[in-house]
């Protein structure tokens, strides 16, 4: 088995940003372990992976199940030995008003999007330390930076993961593991789809409108795409970044500033 190519892993590899990401990562020449809570859609990124002649593994986990974050950890370690970049990027949203918002919602949203990210990470950084190396990068969101009607919940879960990002990049600096996250403004995946329709029926907007009327707020005057978010993430996961750490990297076309 060679073990001379880097391996990552990226959750919610399976469709929109996951799938982007694990492709670019792949045309860099690396192994991509492509973890999702749906199987199916994780085994066909891993098919384009291995089309692109990098080995894949792919893997069913719910990030926020610790059991299965262990299994994917072990799987990925008995397959490829290592892990060298690990891709947070699996999330929901839910889009309500706060008064509306089920208990079981909020904990549903800061379980996939706040602890899953502590649980693939604590459980990665076991291995990354050992190693004396490595590569964390988690997808937060603007909203991450600044708060939106109806996206409260998802707010606090995506602030939650800069300032996770923020301490763990300095705790596992010492052992040359950096930590950083990404935040995608509005990107054209099957979520966004979703948004404008729960957008649409709270303020009454035709199908596509309320996509529309974001893409009003934002400076280059266009959705991002999956690959636009990717891309900064595969710099991020290169060799060409290794003095940036705890940083969260605006990838919204002008839209979030700070
Ligand atoms: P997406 O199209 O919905 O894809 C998310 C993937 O994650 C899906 O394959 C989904 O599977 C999977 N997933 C959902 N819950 C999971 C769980 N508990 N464990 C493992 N996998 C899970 O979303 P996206 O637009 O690509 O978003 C990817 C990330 O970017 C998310 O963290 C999101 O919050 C963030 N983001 C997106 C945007 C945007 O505009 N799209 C903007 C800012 C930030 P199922 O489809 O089967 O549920």
């Amino acid at each position: 088995m060679p073990l001379n190519n880097q391996i990552a892993i990226v959750t919610g590899g399976g469709q929109g940003i996951g799938e982007a990401i694990s492709i670019h990562l792949a045309k860099q020449g690396k192994d991509v372990v492509v973890s999702d809570i749906n199987l199916d859609s994780a085994r066909k990124t891993a098919a384009k992976i291995k089309s692109l002649g990098c080995q894949s593994l792919a893997i069913k986990a719910d990030v926020s199940n610790s059991r299965d974050i262990e299994k994917m950890v072990d799987l990925t370690r008995e397959k490829f030995g290592r892990i060298d970049r690990l891709v947070n990027n699996a999330g929901i949203v839910i889009v309500k008003p706060i008064v509306e918002l089920e208990e079981e919602e909020w904990d549903r949203l800061i379980d996939v999007d706040l602890k899953g990210v502590f649980l693939c990470s604590k459980m990665v950084a076991r291995i990354m330390i050992n190693q004396k190396r490595g590569k964390i990068i988690n997808i937060s969101s603007s909203s991450g930076k600044m708060g939106t009607e109806f996206f409260a919940g998802y707010a606090a879960a995506k602030f939650g993961v800069i300032g996770f990002t923020q301490g763990l990049a300095k705790e596992l600096a010492r052992y040359n593991i950096l930590v950083n996250a990404v935040c995608p403004g509005i990107i054209g995946t099957k979520m966004w789809e979703m948004v404008d329709g729960e957008l649409g029926k709270r303020l009454g907007l035709a199908k596509g409108r309320a996509f529309q009327k974001e893409i009003e707020k934002i400076p280059l005057s266009r959705a991002g795409t999956a690959e636009d978010v990717a891309r900064v993430v595969a710099f991020l996961a290169s060799s060409e970044a290794e003095y940036m750490t705890g940083q969260a990297i605006n990838v919204t076309g002008g839209m979030v500033m700070h």
